[in-house]
């Protein structure tokens, strides 16, 4: 059942993680409008499964006004209501709660903050830091997301290299961090066990229309199809690239569409990046924006 919907309000960002899954930075491009969020606001309403509206990006912060109206329109109709922030705005702790009176006055269940190495570099009191103090005397919940640099731990029964971290081989993060990771077989990557394609709990929705179960993977574009319309009628067996997902995880992708991928990849993950990415021009339609594919 579909309970939340993300926003990636916009791909811009001050930063350029190596992680990132979506190759967010500043000279992305997509942002939502009023009218667009407005719009997939009430389509929500008609779902009468949505719960939760997320905010995040990018840096949603970047585009703050239309943020704080944007979460105003999802309290009006009754949803709870989240934002997910690198916290470059939390310069000192005076400002940071500048920057966050208007959203606590608003009533936001969740402030998720981004705190690692990766987005403040090697800091004591980081950004996220002074954003989390700020909301917590705001009374405003708040967590934080942490992902550190990749590590190759031994498993303690077979002795088999694990990846530790956190970073998942998704977007940029094939590009920047996979190299000279442990790898394994494509054939044993068989199965998607991190996102629930035939169900969804939650979808990523950007302002190009595209509706996400996975970064760059699309149910279809809600420009073209509402999206209560779209959520309805959405058959994962049918959609070509979910269908051999759920039959046999990124390796049938390799099989069903005869990709030259024959080769050894750092988790299930990687491997179903580039074979959708070999697929991009095949799919348009649902493997899109270009752009989370680090192209053009
Ligand atoms: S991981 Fe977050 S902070 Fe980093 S580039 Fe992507 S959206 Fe920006
Ligand atoms: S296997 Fe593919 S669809 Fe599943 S979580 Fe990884 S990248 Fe997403």
């Amino acid at each position: 059942m579909l309970k939340g919907l993300h926003f990636l309000l916009t791909y811009v960002c001050t930063l350029e993680c190596d992680h990132c899954f979506l190759y967010c930075g500043p000279h992305a491009e997509g942002t939502f409008t009023l009218a667009q969020l407005r719009d997939v606001l009430d389509e929500a309403t008609k779902l009468r499964t949505v719960e939760f509206i997320y905010y995040e990006g990018g840096e949603p912060f970047l585009y703050y006004p239309v943020m704080v109206e944007g979460l105003k329109m999802a309290r009006a109709r009754g949803f709870k209501a989240g934002v997910v922030t690198n916290c470059y705005w939390a310069t000192a702790a005076e400002d940071a709660k500048l920057w966050l009176g208007p959203v606590a006055e608003i009533g936001v269940d969740d402030l998720s903050v981004s705190d690692d190495a990766y987005h403040h570099g090697d800091v004591e009191e980081t950004p996220a830091k002074v954003a989390a103090a700020a909301a917590a005397e705001l009374g405003m919940p708040s967590d934080s997301i942490c992902i550190e640099e990749p590590t190759v731990e031994f498993g303690v029964e077979k002795g088999e290299p694990v990846v530790k971290g956190g970073a998942v081989m998704r977007g940029r993060a094939v590009e920047k961090l996979a190299e000279g990771l442990p790898t394994r077989p494509w054939e044993e990557f068989d199965e998607c066990t991190r996102e629930e394609l035939r169900a969804p709990g939650r979808v990523h929705l950007d302002a190009f229309g595209h509706v996400h179960v996975c970064q760059g993977l699309s149910m279809g574009n809600m420009w073209e199809t509402p999206l209560a319309q779209l959520v309805k009628e959405y058959e994962p067996d049918a959609h070509p690239i979910c269908g051999p997902l759920l039959n046999g995880g990124p390796a049938e992708l390799v099989r069903a569409y005869d990709l030259d991928l024959r080769g050894e990849y750092v988790d299930e993950c990687h491997l179903c990046f580039v074979a959708r990415r070999a697929l991009i021009d095949r799919f348009p339609e649902y493997l899109a924006p270009r752009q989370v594919y680090g192209l053009e």
